[in-house]
C-alpha cells in the first residue's frame, strides 16, 4: 500500500514538473548519485534471487532511462573527486557493480557498452582464483532448484531431520544448518564445493550445468585482465568477501585483494565497498592507514559534499524497483521521501 502511495505521489510529481525542477536545481548539482548492481541472469537467478539479480532486458532499460533523462555518467573515481571540490557535471551518477560475477562478463559488460558508459566493478578475489560457484549463494540456488522435494539431511550433515523444500522457511532452515555445517566444520573451499556437489545430487540438480554455464562463479583472472584493458574500472570488495573486526585480518582482506587485483589489471586500487554493506566506524582508521580514497556502503541515498568519504551512501538497484521510483532516483526527488517510504 504504502509502495501504491509512494508510486503515485511520484507520477504526480513527474507530471506537476517537480522532477524538472529538483534535477535543474543546485540541489541535484551538488549530488552524486552512486547506483550500485550485483548480477544480471544468465540463466534463472533472476527468480532464486530477485534483490540480486536482474535480467538483461531490465538492466538495457535502465540504462535507457539513465541515458534519456540526461544524467551525466562519470566515473567512479571523477564523481567522487568531482563531489568533494564542488564542481560535479549536471546530473552526476555513477555505476557500480559488486563481487565480479562472471555473469557481469557475459550479461553486463556488453550492455555497458552499447551504451559506452563507464563502470567500477568491485571484485572479491579468492574465488575468482578458485573458479567454483561460491559456497553460500550456491546452496541457497540449488536448495531453490530442488524446491520440488523433499530433503532429509542425513547423507550430507549426519543429522536425522527431513525438510519440505517447497516451504521457504525449512529452506532457509535447510540453507542454514547446511552452512553452519561448513563453518562448524572448518571446511576448506574444497569441502564446501564437495557439500554442494553432494546437495545438488540429493536434490536431482544438475550440477555440472552450473558448472558450465558458469552461474555464481567469479571472472577468471584473465577474464579480469581483459576487461580492465578495455577499461573497466576495478576496485577493492576484500579478498574472502568479508570485514573481520580485528584489526590485523581486516588489513590482510584489503591487501590480499589489493595485491591479486594489482596481479590482474597492472593497477591498485583504492576505492572501497563494504562486503554485504555491512560498515563500522571501527574501520576509518584501518582504511586510512592502507591508503583508502573512498568506500561506498547500501544505504540508499545520494552523495553530498558533507558525506562521509569511507560512508558514501548508495542505491542499490533491482527489479522490485519500478521505472518511475528509478527515474525519480536519477532526479533526485525519490532521496527526499521519507525513508520509511522507500522500497
Ligand atoms: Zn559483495
Amino acid at each position: 500500500m504504502l509502495k501504491e502511495i509512494k508510486r503515485t505521489g511520484l507520477g504526480v510529481a513527474k507530471t506537476a514538473g517537480v522532477f524538472l525542477f529538483v534535477q535543474r536545481s543546485g540541489w541535484r548539482r551538488s549530488r552524486l548519485l552512486i547506483l550500485g548492481y550485483h548480477g544480471i541472469a544468465i540463466d534463472d537467478e533472476h527468480q532464486w534471487n530477485p534483490p540480486l539479480f536482474m535480467r538483461q532486458e531490465f538492466f538495457r532499460e535502465r540504462l535507457r532511462l539513465i541515458r534519456k533523462s540526461g544524467c551525466t555518467v562519470v566515473t567512479l573515481d571523477e564523481g567522487i573527486r568531482r563531489l568533494f571540490t564542488g564542481d560535479l557535471p549536471p546530473k552526476s551518477v555513477a555505476l557500480t557493480f559488486d563481487d565480479g560475477s562472471y555473469d557481469f562478463y557475459e550479461q553486463a559488460y556488453p550492455v555497458l557498452k552499447e551504451f559506452d558508459v563507464p563502470v567500477t566493478l568491485y571484485l572479491t578475489t579468492f574465488y575468482s582464483y578458485y573458479n567454483r560457484p561460491v559456497f553460500r549463494p550456491t546452496v541457497s540456488y540449488l536448495l531453490w532448484k530442488g524446491r520440488t522435494a523433499t530433503l532429509n539431511l542425513k547423507p550430507l550433515t549426519g543429522d536425522d531431520v527431513q525438510l519440505n523444500l517447497q516451504n521457504s522457511a525449512e529452506r532457509e532452515k535447510a540453507f542454514q544448518q547446511l552452512v553452519d555445517f561448513a563453518i562448524n566444520n572448518k571446511f576448506s573451499a574444497e569441502e564446501k564445493d564437495a557439500l554442494n556437489v553432494n546437495l545438488a545430487n540429493e536434490l536431482h540438480v544438475d550440477y555440472d550445468a552450473l558448472l558450465k554455464k558458469r552461474i555464481l562463479h567469479i571472472m577468471t583472472p584473465d577474464e579480469v585482465s581483459r576487461l580492465a584493458a578495455e577499461g573497466v574500472d576495478i576496485q577493492l570488495h576484500t579478498h574472502r568477501h568479508r570485514t573481520p573486526t580485528v584489526h590485523e585480518l581486516f588489513t590482510r582482506e584489503i591487501r590480499d585483494n589489493r595485491e591479486s587485483i594489482h596481479s590482474m589489471t597492472g593497477s591498485s586500487p583504492t576505492h572501497f565497498c563494504y562486503p554485504a554493506g555491512v560498515y563500522d566506524d571501527t574501520f576509518v582508521p584501518w582504511l586510512k592507514e592502507m591508503g583508502v580514497e573512498s568506500a561506498t556502503t547500501c544505504d540508499p541515498d545520494l552523495a553530498t559534499r558533507s558525506s562521509h568519504p569511507y560512508f558514501l551512501p548508495r542505491l542499490i538497484d533491482n527489479s522490485n524497483l519500478s521505472a518511475v521510483e528509478f527515474e525519480g532516483w536519477l532526479a533526485g526527488v525519490s532521496a527526499v521521501l521519507p525513508q520509511r517510504a522507500r522500497g
